[in-house]
């Protein structure tokens, strides 16, 4: 056997050139003539995909730097120089620009541009699935290919097939390669539902031979198509295929009924005539789902990505595991197995769901980078609130999970606490109740919390615009000196800052123990006693990624139809968001030195980092953002005695080395207490 590989080079400048048609089909038409200029990536969608977007309020910014149509191509040039690249983008733009019916251009050749453009295709899979108010689409007709110079042939006969069997879905794809990823909105619970699916398929599969392609340009065929391969090979080399197989797997053991002899694409469906799994009464409402916890386990569409190990924030657990009980994949599958009761038949009570959710960092990577957002930090929160309902939780869980009132008592003589905490030999007691690593260190409580020193201070800014500053458990009880650092900006850049007396915590460590009825009573708390400066429209800004994460995701899934909560995740800011969308011409002081940056993972996931990294820029520093994903802290994940060395391995990934290898003198910055 030989395979022969084509080695391609990464060029080090490139620019994107997008291009927009009347519509899809002629975008496709126009695939050979911009090949002709050798871009390095072509790629192209329809209209429909950005209407799932605005559904969805994603890319709603990204949207705005389409050139006008309703399909588009994005070209990728790439060289050694930034001249070489442009030449070769004005040269197509020449070309074009001189044709009857020329599409509408425009050249993007700066980083942030090109990644937003980007971020436009990267999200289609994710974007395109579980749309609110569409049926959800399934993958079946996902990756069909046809040669690239009748791509706009096939999607006009294509696009009118689904148009028989009423269907619009959104179109995207590798359109250079003719590569078409589809997810189409099947109805697979009912038997007329499975016939039209089975008839499609049919028809869809001849559709592609006529045009010389195949049903998987890049995934496996799998039994969603392998029904149909004699069509696309002809009996005699089908038959070929059941001889090699039979060579090496004389009893028919390995991976049965996928490419050969193959299950009819109906037989095992997750879904089916059959499919009827219970709705159990849950804290969160997932609308994203239909509010419908079952719905949300239906959400993995299996292709793995979460089995990467490379690079990204998802999924820690999996990248030092390397067990798919322990990816996102496999957690999502056991929730769905779970509830169908079948082969896991104890509900909320499962210990196999239990083991597999332990290890979970509850770090948000799969929400943010799974293409369908899978949330098991959401997922596990849910099921550990009825794991744990009525039984008591393990000693961490009360130790961590709430911190907020510790702490609270520990403002009133933090000498005292700290004497236990940090004296040797009573920090371990400390550690043994609290169920933490004898290897770890507990954090000492300041001697002064913020909110103590804010209140002792004087008014500043009285009559300039009003701001609020999250006053986290963590930063008042721990670091107070970083919440007088933003207050100090916040007032350098010209606002009044205020900080709520009342004490008040978002209950973030709850989630990560399953105590969601207390998480809820603390977040309408945070609404009765802020209400008024919310309906004002004052903006709040938080510090810990972690905190602010529960204001613009937890907390609407918490708390349903509440319009202040609702306004809260409008007007909640980090303060680098903050001082990016609203402080604009703020000078920041200049800060010569280098540095080495570990983003918060929800920040990362939840929040986004862009507004981060302008503002370091802006602040000159010769900054380092590593790919370190997860820390292995995770809250208190880290801490505990039985996860202490799978929050290790984490942070060991990339993290540690990257410290210790950092230049002398370079700063360290991390957000996030944890
Ligand atoms: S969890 Fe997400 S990334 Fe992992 S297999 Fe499922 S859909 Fe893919
Ligand atoms: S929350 Fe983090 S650790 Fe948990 S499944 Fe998602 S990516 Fe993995």
């Amino acid at each position: 056997m030989e395979i022969v590989g084509n080695l391609v080079a990464d060029p080090p400048v490139r620019n994107l050139l997008v291009l927009g048609y009347p519509d899809v089909y002629q975008a496709g038409d126009h695939i050979p003539e911009v090949l002709r200029y050798n871009p390095i990536a072509c790629e192209g969608f329809n209209d429909r995909l950005l209407e799932d977007y605005k559904r969805k309020g994603l890319h709603l910014n990204e949207i705005k730097l389409m050139p006008n149509g309703k399909g588009w191509l994005i070209l990728e040039f790439g060289g050694e120089t930034k001249q070489e690249v442009d030449d070769r983008a004005h040269s197509l733009m020449e070309h074009l620009k001189n044709q009857k019916n020329a599409p509408t251009m425009q050249l993007y050749d700066d980083k942030p541009r090109e990644h937003q453009i980007w971020e436009i295709r990267e999200s289609a899979l994710g974007g395109s699935s579980f749309v609110p108010g569409k049926e959800p689409a399934w993958a079946g007709w996902e990756d069909s290919a046809v040669p690239a110079d009748r791509v706009g042939s096939y999607l006009r006969d294509l696009d009118a097939l689904f148009g028989k069997y009423g269907w619009q879905p959104s179109i995207f794809g590798h359109f250079g390669q003719g590569c078409l990823h589809i997810r189409v909105p099947f109805e697979l619970t009912t038997q007329t539902g499975l016939d039209r699916f089975r008839s499609f398929m049919d028809e869809a599969t001849t559709l592609v031979v006529k045009y010389g392609g195949s049903f998987s340009g890049e995934h496996g065929d799998g039994q969603a198509r392998a029904q149909f391969l004699p069509k696309l090979f002809g009996d005699e080399i089908v038959e070929a295929f059941r001889e090699f197989k039979a060579i090496w797997d004389p009893d028919g053991k390995m991976n049965p009924g996928k490419a050969i002899d193959a299950y009819s694409i109906t037989e095992n469906l997750k879904l089916g005539t059959n499919y009827d799994p219970p709705q159990p009464k849950t804290h969160f409402h997932y609308e994203a789902d239909r509010f419908s916890f079952s719905n949300a386990t239906l959400r993995c569409v299996g292709v793995g990505k979460c089995r990467r190990e490379e690079n990204g924030t998802m999924c820690p657990s999996y990248m030092v595991t390397h067990e798919e009980m322990h990816s996102t994949r496999g957690r999502a599958r056991l929730l769905f197995e779970m509830l169908q009761g079948n082969p896991l038949s104890d509900g909320w009570r499962d210990e196999h769901v239990k083991e597999a959710l332990d290890l979970c960092l509850s770090c948000k990577g799969c929400k943010g980078e799974c293409p369908v957002n899978v949330d098991i930090a959401t997922y596990k929160s849910e099921f550990l609130s009825h794991y744990y309902d009525g039984r008591l939780r393990p000693r961490s869980a009360y130790a961590s999970g709430l911190i907020h009132r510790w702490a609270r008592v520990a403002s009133w003589m933090p000498a005292t606490a700290n004497f236990f905490t940090q004296t040797p030999g009573l920090s371990n007691l400390a550690k043994l109740a609290a169920g933490y690593s004898q290897k770890r260190q507990i954090p000492p409580f300041a001697p002064r919390t913020f909110k103590q020193w804010f209140a002792a201070r004087v008014r500043h800014n009285e009559h300039k615009p009003k701001v609020i500053l999250w006053a986290d458990t963590f930063n008042n009880h721990f670091t107070p000196g970083v919440a007088r650092a933003a207050v100090e900006v916040l007032e350098d850049a010209g606002y009044q800052v205020c900080v709520p007396r009342k004490s008040l915590c978002c209950g973030r460590p709850l989630y990560d123990y399953g105590m969601l009825d207390l998480a809820e009573k603390l977040l309408r708390e945070i609404l009765t006693s802020l209400r008024p400066a919310i309906q004002q429209g004052i903006p709040v800004i938080g510090l810990e990624p972690s905190c602010v994460t529960v204001f613009r995701d937890e907390m609407t899934n918490l708390i349903h139809g509440d319009e202040d909560a609702k306004r809260l995740q409008q007007q909640t800011f980090l303060l680098s968001e903050f001082l990016e969308q609203k402080a604009g011409d703020y000078q920041i002081p200049q800060l010569k030195r280098q540095a080495v940056v570990h983003g918060h993972c929800h920040h990362k996931s939840t929040l986004q980092f862009e507004a981060e990294e302008k503002v370091l820029r802006k602040t000159g520093l010769e900054y380092q953002i590593l790919d370190s994903g997860c820390c292995g802290m995770a809250g208190a994940f880290g801490y505990e005695r039985d996860h202490y060395a799978v929050g290790i391995k984490c942070g060991e990934r990339v993290l540690l080395p990257a410290i210790r290898t950092a230049s002398k003198g370079a700063l360290i910055i991390a957000d996030g207490f944890s």
